[in-house]
Order: C-alpha cells, then sequence, then structure tokens
C-alpha cells in the first residue's frame, strides 16, 4: 500500500497539462487547452482540460488528506490506485459503463480518463423527473456483470483471494463503518438533523432492537468479501444518457457483500420517491414520478438476478457452488441483505453527515420533514422486515402501503 505522502497537488494549469501530453496523445495540445476544476466531489480534485478542437479529457488526482476538510483528515492515497485498478476490472466486466482509463500515475496519484460529460448526474435527471427508458435494467445488468465475475461463482479460489488482497481498503471502509452505521443510529455530533424530525430521531437512538439489526448489518459488511463492490453507488456515482449509464467513483471499493451496492442504488431511487411528497408540484405530476422510480426498482431487481443467475449458469466453474436450490437462496440473502443496506444508507442520508439534494432542495424544513419522515420510516421498514419480503413486488406494495399510512 502506498503510504507516500510526498505526492503533490499540480500547481497549476500548466502542470495538469503537462500531465495529460505526457500520458495521451488523444488532445491536440498545439494551441494551449482550456483546464477547468469541475470536481462536486468532497475527496478530490477533478479537472477537465479541453483542446482548441473541444475534445477533452478527465484528471483526477488524490491527495494525502480529504479535499473538503484539509489535512486535519488523513486519507490513504492507496485509494486513486484501487479506483485505477476497480476502473479497469469493470471494464472487463461492463466495458461500455465506466469512462475508459487512459492511465495511472502513482507518483502523481492522479488518473486520466476519458470524459463522460456527455452523459447527466443520475441524481441531477432524478431531480429534473427525467424518464429515462431502461434505466433500471442497465443498472442491474451493471451489478450483475461486476459483482457476479469478481465473486466465488466466476473466479477460481487462488484468484478470488489475490482479488481479496489487493482491494484491503481500510480508510475508506473506515469511514463508511462509521457513517453508514454507527452516527445515524445515536446522537452523534457530526450528525445533521431537522429540528422537526428530532423526536422520531431520538426514538430511532434509543431503539435496541433496531441497533442490533444495524450491528448485523455492519458485521457484515466488516466479514462477507463475497465481490468486488463499489461501495459508494450512489446516484451522483452514476450519468446517464438515453440508453446508456456510466459509473464513477469507485474509491470506496472493496471485497464486501452485494448486497451493499444494490442497496446504495435502492436507497437514492426511495430518497428521490420520499423527495417528492414535499416538492412542489401537482399531485398527479409527483405520482406518476414515483410510479416510475418504483418501476425502475422493479427492473433492477428483475434484470439483476436474472443476469446473475444466467451468468452463473453458463460460466460457474466451482462443483460445490453448482447447485440450483442454493443459488436461489442466496439470491433471497442478496435480496434481504438489498434492503438491509438500503434502509442503512437511507438513514444516513436523512439523520447523519452527507444529506441528498434530492431532500435538501426543500428549502421549508416544515415541508421537507414529511419527505423525511417517510425516509426514515422507509428505512425501519427495509431494515427491520428485511428477511421477511418475499420479493421485489411484496416490498413495492409495501412501499406504496407506508406512505398510504402516513
Ligand atoms: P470524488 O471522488 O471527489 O467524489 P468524483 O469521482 O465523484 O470525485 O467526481 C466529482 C465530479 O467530477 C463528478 O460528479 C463529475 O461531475 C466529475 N467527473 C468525475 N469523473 C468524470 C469523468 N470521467 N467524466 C466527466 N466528469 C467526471
Ligand atoms: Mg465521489
Amino acid at each position: 500500500m502506498s503510504t507516500d505522502n510526498t505526492v503533490h497537488k499540480f500547481v497549476d494549469d500548466a502542470a495538469v497539462i503537462a500531465f495529460v501530453s505526457a500520458h495521451s496523445d488523444q488532445l491536440d495540445l498545439s494551441v494551449p487547452p482550456v483546464v477547468e476544476e469541475i470536481g462536486d466531489g468532497n475527496i478530490n480534485f477533478v479537472y477537465r482540460v479541453r483542446d482548441h478542437r473541444g475534445k477533452s479529457l478527465i484528471v483526477k488526482q488524490a491527495l494525502p488528506y480529504i479535499r473538503i476538510i484539509g489535512e486535519g483528515w488523513p486519507l490513504s492515497l492507496d485509494r486513486i490506485r484501487i479506483e485505477a485498478d476497480v476502473l479497469r476490472s469493470e471494464a472487463c466486466w461492463a466495458p461500455h459503463q465506466v469512462p475508459e482509463l487512459l492511465y495511472f500515475s502513482p507518483a502523481d496519484a492522479a488518473i486520466l480518463m476519458q470524459d463522460i460529460g456527455d452523459h447527466q448526474n443520475l441524481r441531477h435527471a432524478l431531480i429534473e423527473r427525467r424518464e429515462l427508458p431502461g434505466l433500471g435494467l442497465q443498472i442491474g445488468d451493471f451489478l450483475a456483470a461486476t459483482l457476479f465475475h469478481t465473486s466465488d461463482l466466476f473466479l477460481n479460489s487462488t484468484a478470488k483471494k489475490e482479488q481479496l488482497a489487493s482491494f484491503i481498503n481500510p480508510d475508506l471502509c473506515g469511514i463508511s463503518e462509521e457513517v453508514y452505521f454507527i452516527d445515524p443510529f445515536c446522537d452523534h455530533e457530526r450528525n445533521s438533523v431537522n429540528p422537526l424530525l428530532l423526536q422520531e430521531a431520538k426514538q430511532i437512538w434509543a431503539d435496541d432492537a433496531l441497533r442490533a439489526e444495524v450491528a448485523e448489518l455492519k458485521y457484515g459488511f466488516m466479514n462477507r468479501t463475497e465481490a468486488l463492490i463499489h461501495g459508494d453507488l450512489h446516484t451522483g456515482s452514476i450519468f446517464v444518457r438515453d440508453g446508456s449509464i456510466k459509473v464513477i467513483d469507485p474509491e470506496f471499493a472493496f471485497c464486501g457483500p452485494v448486497g451493499f451496492d444494490l442497496g446504495t442504488v435502492l436507497a437514492n431511487f426511495l430518497l428521490n420517491f420520499s423527495a417528492q411528497l414535499g416538492l412542489p408540484s401537482e399531485m398527479e405530476e409527483k405520482n406518476r414520478y414515483q410510479h416510475y422510480l418504483l418501476q425502475q426498482l422493479r427492473e433492477l431487481w428483475n434484470s439483476f438476478s436474472q443476469s446473475f443467475l444466467e451468468l452463473a449458469e453458463q460460466k460457474s466453474a466451482d462443483a460445490g457452488l453448482a447447485s440450483v436450490q442454493w443459488r436461489a437462496r442466496k439470491m433471497a440473502d442478496f435480496f434481504a441483505d438489498m434492503l438491509g443496506y438500503a434502509g442503512v444508507e437511507m438513514m444516513r442520508r436523512t439523520l447523519g453527515i452527507a444529506h441528498v439534494a434530492d431532500l435538501e432542495q426543500i428549502t421549508d424544513e416544515s415541508v421537507r420533514v414529511v419527505s423525511e419522515r417517510l425516509s426514515i420510516r422507509l428505512a425501519c421498514l427495509l431494515i427491520t422486515r428485511r428477511g421477511e419480503l418475499s420479493g421485489i413486488e411484496e416490498l413495492l406494495k409495501e412501499i406504496q402501503a407506508l406512505q398510504q399510512s402516513l
């Protein structure tokens, strides 16, 4: 693991251009290009370099600390090596669904990659209530392809262990272990809670049975090395255009539970679903969009489970894992985990340190609280009843019933 903290931030535009020039000939740099810092993330620096013909590439640089906090919160540079390696792995199994990695420089802690700026941030698309056909299906296929091929159902035992070793990611897993599984479930100083939601938040913080369920999920996150997961698959890590998705930013990746990535996506769709209640629009339009979101979740789960099982049938070589009965049971475990991790993600995005724009765009606290209440009640449902719900149709019915009961 790199512990080299001597990496220096690109000092100026010329340094970023020199990096591009040294590692790619895709841009015409005979005329000075335009460099723009476009990072809206919290952790790293992201630059777009555009040449005089309009062709552009992206440079992402990690520094040994968190960008928005500074040197007070150090963070291993190994995360950018992990990001580069995951982009390579994903490109093998879902080549059109990730930006192409052009170069990784350990010395600069920087990667050079394709600009996917012709795609829109999915969180923004959902906030605009765009209806992209086939969205759930494409995300489901991406997850099936990347998770299956990095699991024991595809890799042989030695390759799987090598993968496990090369994606040990203690700093970023450490952040997740705290911000997902600890902060939202106690009165933590990092939390940010709408004062009008405080009563409900206090009930959550006092709920021992809920805490036991979250402990189980945290333990699974720390111990179940099922596949190479993205680790931060919220809707701001997925970019979309008609008929296409691109998944970025896999620096939180490690070998973890399959249900975690599925759950993070599910949660972010349901956060937007919850936000609809408080948004200023005709009821009919909001209902229509909620219906669209649930339909995408149906397609996501159905395409994921079908593709994953088909891949297992075609490509799985391990005789000990060949039982069709066991595979069906495993799929039920993935489903239950998806629900549990979705609940945790919804809690942290409503009560924890990092909120989402879907809810935060509702500026009036007394209006936002209605959406936030739905979000945390859905989260409780997902966490506590994850083992009982028989499948996606029952889940979607429960979500609608809970909304109507508010
Ligand atoms: P961080 O790791 O700091 O969260 P991200 O990888 O999420 O950074 O990138 C921050 C932003 O930079 C993204 O939201 C997106 O707008 C832009 N970005 C990152 N990678 C690309 C890319 N390959 N093409 C176009 N834009 C990108
Ligand atoms: Mg990010």
